[in-house]
């Protein structure tokens, strides 16, 4: 099921408080309008009723897509509330949310992620039909290539790019400009599962955390 709620926003141009809606759980195939609003980060627009001003509202929404059978915690950056979530998503605390987690057992990939521009990642990943934790190694060995061929360059962030159906990349970003891009295909793709498959079972996130430090780790 997906839970609302409301809360008071206070409009950071006018001051003047309104309502608005955040989400406590997202299940995509009851809502299924709310992954478009996710992906294009509407569900995290605030809109002032009196003066028109937008700001994106940071709050934990939990992603569900049960046909695709991943969970997906947005979550602040902060360690209670990442292990409070790590707990929830083990099966361990299964009334913190009031969800019944009993339909939920084997096969489904639980993650944490602590930004939404993460939340989006994941969903492109899982839609392109990917393994997240594959793309995170090859965002380190494309990482390796990278260094060597630009290395003048500061890489301020590595994503995963949904560039049209059935064609993805991953974009390099220095300073919010992409300055660099390798595509993902699946000759590459399938290597890299052959060799880290093991690696890859051997070494589960404590947190439910696959990101480029987890991918490192791994590498080492
Ligand atoms: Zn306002």
């Amino acid at each position: 099921m997906s839970k609302r709620n409301s809360v008071k926003i206070t409009c950071p141009k006018c001051k003047k408080e309104s309502d608005f809606q955040i989400w406590e759980s997202i299940n995509i195939q009851l809502d299924p309008e709310m992954k478009e609003q996710v992906l294009n980060g509407e569900a995290f627009l605030f809109k002032c009723p009196d003066c028109g001003e937008e700001a994106y509202v940071n709050y934990s929404v939990l992603y569900h897509d049960m046909e695709k059978r991943i969970m997906i915690y947005l979550l602040p950056d902060v360690e209670e509330e990442i292990k409070a979530a790590a707990q929830f998503m083990s099966g361990m605390d299964e009334n913190n949310l009031g969800l019944d987690l009993s339909a939920i057992t084997e096969g489904y990939s639980n993650r944490i992620v602590t930004s939404l521009r993460e939340l989006q990642e994941k969903i492109y990943i899982s839609d392109a039909g990917y393994d997240d934790r594959i793309i995170e190694i090859m965002k380190m060995l494309y990482l390796g290539m990278m260094a060597e061929q630009t290395p003048d360059k500061r890489v301020d962030e590595i994503l995963f790019d949904f560039v049209r159906e059935g064609e993805h990349r991953i974009i390099f970003i220095e300073g919010g400009n992409v300055f660099a891009s390798a595509p993902v295909n699946d000759e590459v793709y399938n290597d890299v599962r052959k060799t880290f498959k093991e690696r890859i079972e051997n070494n589960p996130s404590e947190y439910f955390i696959y990101d480029f430090v987890w991918a490192r780790s791994l590498l080492k």
